[in-house]
């Protein structure tokens, strides 16, 4: 597999990166500096100015609203947005249940959903797990009952990210308790304004609330906000999670925090020297962007694979654990290049809209500062989320290794 970069692979770029230019609003670009935690008013926006090009979700099949670009443009397209800093979507949209309306919804679904969620005016919420169902997330017990047209849905959600700003969200319930576990699941999508829904928030320790319970007392629910089949949602969410798992390598973020990692190694002086001119540093940089490099082309690779083949559940895995580590990383270094000021929250002059308003900390004059404490905080949680790490090795082991 040849990826060296070709001249109409350049030209695509030149041209979404001209797009973004042109059409990015500065105050969001501003703002998409703390990289998640983006709020809902910007990425109604930059929604409609991608929406206006047909650019929303480059990835859906073309007969939804996606694009018929190569695998390779479509990654140049997500690493000019994150250079460009569009504000991180709502990916729980656009990447996770988008995809599967795409895949399994009836036409009605798919007329009614996917115009809304490429327009950005409606946001998701993803309710696969429980308190007592996560990485053994078949043990779920959030039930729907079938009464006439409706479902009577009832249990409890955790985790579920950035519900707070969402008016949906697409959830695994039980629908024949006496099934084998896998056999029984059903995937319903909920309007989070219905009666017996109760949206409660988690703050994480980076001071931001993007984490929530979400709990569900009696829910009416319409039948045709079912996906796909009765009790055949384990597939249609195995499917699901091989899309998390691949995007989770988090490449064009991390890319771009390498970039603004050695912005802060060259501006933080240590004895009148810049930080980036340590060799103990300079050596952490370097490899960290060595292991970036290797890790890029096993995405590209995984990118290029034939749909459907069965290594590629596994080979996700083992982009998720590497990713997830050096997306952490990433984040650790630039805190780290801070000195004492890496270790706290800074308060962000124009936002985030979601953050304890309380908070006291020193000042920073950099910019490029801003968030980057939070992010070392927050980014721990990546080894957990889109299926914990230890569980993505037990699958390498037998997926890959063959143990
Ligand atoms: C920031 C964040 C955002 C999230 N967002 C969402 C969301 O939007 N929607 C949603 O549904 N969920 C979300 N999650 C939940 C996430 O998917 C679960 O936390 C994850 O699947 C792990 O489940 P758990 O927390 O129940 O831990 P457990 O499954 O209880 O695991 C606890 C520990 O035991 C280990 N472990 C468990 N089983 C095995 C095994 N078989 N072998 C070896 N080790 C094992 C795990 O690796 C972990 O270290 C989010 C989580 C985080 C942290």
């Amino acid at each position: 597999m040849d990826f060296t970069p070709n001249p109409a692979d350049e030209a695509f770029r030149q041209e979404v990166r001209s797009f973004l230019q042109a059409n990015l609003p500065a105050d969001i670009a501003r703002h998409g500096k703390r990289d998640s935690h983006s709020a809902r008013a910007d990425i109604e926006r930059v929604m409609k100015m991608l929406n206006s090009r047909g650019w929303s979700a480059p990835h859906w099949p073309k007969e939804n609203g996606g694009t018929d670009w190569s695998p390779r443009q479509k990654f140049i397209y997500l690493e000019e947005m994150r250079r460009a800093r569009v504000p991180v979507l709502d990916r729980t949209a656009i990447d996770l249940v988008g995809p599967v309306i795409c895949h399994f919804a009836n036409d009605a679904q798919k007329q009614h959903f996917l115009p809304q969620i490429l327009n950005g005016d409606c946001f998701w919420g993803q309710g696969f797990s429980e308190p007592n169902s996560g990485s053994d997330l078949a043990s779920l017990t959030t039930s729907a009952r079938r009464e006439g047209d409706h479902y009577i849905v009832n249990g409890q959600k955790i985790w579920t990210s950035e519900a707070q700003r969402a008016d949906w969200i697409f959830a695994l319930v039980r629908t024949d308790p006496a099934a084998k576990p896998q056999r029984g699941i059903s995937f319903l999508l909920i309007d989070l304004r219905s009666p017996g829904v109760e949206v409660r928030p988690i703050w994480s320790i980076d001071e931001v609330l993007t984490l929530n319970e979400t709990f569900f007392d009696n829910v009416k629910v319409p039948v045709e906000n079912l996906v796909g089949e009765e009790n055949m949602g384990w597939t249609y969410a195995k499917k699901l999670l091989q899309f998390e798992r691949t995007s989770s390598a988090e490449i064009p973020h991390i890319k771009r925090d390498v970039i603004q990692l050695k912005h802060l190694a060259a501006t933080t002086m240590r004895r009148g020297r810049p930080l980036a001119e340590y060799p103990p540093f300079a050596k952490r940089i370097a490899e960290l962007e060595i292991k970036v490099m290797a890790l890029e082309w096993s995405v590209l690779r995984v990118l290029h694979a034939e749909e459907g083949d069965p290594s590629l559940n596994a080979v996700a895995s083992v982009l998720k654990v590497r990713g997830s580590e050096l997306f952490s990383d990433v984040s650790d270094l630039a805190a780290m290049a801070m000195g004492a000021h890496g270790t706290a929250v800074i308060p962000d002059t124009e936002g985030p809209h979601n953050m304890r308003p309380e908070l006291d900390a020193p000042p920073v004059t950099d910019p490029e500062a801003v968030g980057a404490p939070q992010r070392a905080m927050f980014r721990k949680a990546a080894t957990i989320y889109g299926g914990a790490n230890e569980v993505q090795r037990n699958i390498i082991a037998k997926g890959v290794l063959g143990l």
